[in-house]
């Protein structure tokens, strides 16, 4: 067994008795929290005497990690079990503030809630579809084999394959799974996607702020269940080196009137609203200002134009898209396919709802 196999494999066996070891009422809390990049997660653990009973029984804690040196507060915002260390333990999400309680530059959160907050009587519904490519340590795809099979680099399938010669990886699909269920997360479903070692799972549909919480969870959760198998999972928008397998993260929103009978013309009145606003959406829909989306929607057989907006029923080829059931049936939801899987959840919920509710100016 190679170093790397043994740290990955053996330890987690030998691991299992610390974990059983027996311990008194004391609750360990994991705080999670958002890089300054607004792309990471970092997080810490510490003891709480007891189990707490909601969000306010846990204590803020500080950030003192970065490199000026500078205090930040984390304030919990939302708390879930902890599918690692099990019951009473907690992962909490939290945000960043800085030293005085101020607003940071990557706390998106915190400005996204009071825009939910403006629109809360349209009842607005999200839903995300996280994409993910699992890599090696050395970049590669997962499992890639060197000598070339049974995959070559330009492989593009269809989504949903059975079998190690369509797809790999789907134990960490299936840990992960069950992962967010135990913790409390509102995961809707995984499949195998396009690429043979990418993956999707969906969160939602959820009101208001809670989508975001629970992507964010859920991509950590992520994380921690690749370290266990010694695998990395990327969210990056072109993960590899062929820049035509790209990783999206789908965003579903709705509103009580798109929801209800005739809610058709809801839907189509926010998408003509989407239209005049495709530039300033594509601005937030990565991290990076665009510059990622910028690959990923370019020159790209199943993506949509970075260029200029479209929309259409059931194509997959579109920046907006009314799914078909939603069409036949009259009312439902939109489905904006630009978001990139490396996107912040709370922007991309922001700009949904600022462009289509509040008639943001072009
Ligand atoms: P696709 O056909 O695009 O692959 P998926 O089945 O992967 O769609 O994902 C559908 C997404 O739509 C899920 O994230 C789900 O939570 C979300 N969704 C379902 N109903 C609504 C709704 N009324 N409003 C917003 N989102 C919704
Ligand atoms: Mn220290
Ligand atoms: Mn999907
Ligand atoms: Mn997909
Ligand atoms: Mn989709």
């Amino acid at each position: 067994m190679s170093t790397l196999s043994r740290s990955f494999g053996l330890h987690k066996i030998v691991k299992q008795h610390y974990l059983s070891l027996a311990k008194g009422a004391e609750c360990q809390v994991t705080y999670i929290w958002i890089d300054k990049a607004g792309e990471n997660l970092l997080c810490k653990t510490r003891t709480l005497e007891m189990e707490p009973a909601g969000i306010r029984g846990i204590v803020e804690d500080t950030d003192n990690f970065t490199l000026e040196l500078k205090m930040f507060v984390l304030v919990p915002v939302r708390m879930f079990r902890d599918p690692f260390t099990l019951d009473p333990n907690k992962l909490v999400l939290c945000e960043v503030l800085d030293g005085n309680y101020a607003l940071t530059g990557s706390n998106q959160r915190s400005q996204c809630v009071k825009v939910m907050e403006k629109v809360k009587d349209f009842q607005p519904w999200f839903g995300m579809e996280q994409e993910y490519m699992l890599l090696d340590l050395d970049g590669k795809p997962f499992g890639w084999p060197s000598l070339g099979l049974p995959f070559t680099a330009g492989m593009t399938k269809n989504p949903c394959t059975v079998g190690i010669n369509n797809m790999l990886g789907r134990d960490i699909s299936i840990s992960h799974y069950r992962a967010c269920l135990y913790a409390g997360i509102n995961i809707s479903g995984t499949n195998a996607e396009a690429f043979p070692t990418q993956w999707e799972f969906q969160v939602g549909p959820c009101e208001g702020i809670e989508v975001g919480d629970h992507v964010w969870m859920a991509r950590y959760i992520l994380h921690r269940v690749c370290e266990d198998f010694g695998v990395v999972a990327s969210l990056d928008a072109t993960p590899i080196e062929e820049k035509k397998h790209t990783s999206g993260c789908h965003t579903n929103f709705s509103t009580k009137e798109m929801r209800s009978k005739g809610g058709l013309q809801y839907i189509e009145e926010a998408i003509a609203r989407l239209t005049k606003r495709h530039s300033q959406h594509l601005r937030v829909y990565d991290p990076h200002g665009g510059a990622d989306n910028m690959i990923r929607l370019t020159n790209q057989s199943t993506t949509s134009s970075f260029q200029s907006f479209s929309t259409a029923t059931a194509s997959r080829k579109v920046s907006v898209r009314i799914p078909d059931h939603v069409s036949r049936s009259g009312c439902g939801y939109l489905e904006d396919r630009r978001p990139a899987a490396n996107c912040d959840p709370y922007s991309v919920m922001r700009a949904l709802a600022e462009t289509c509710l509040l008639g943001a100016a072009e």
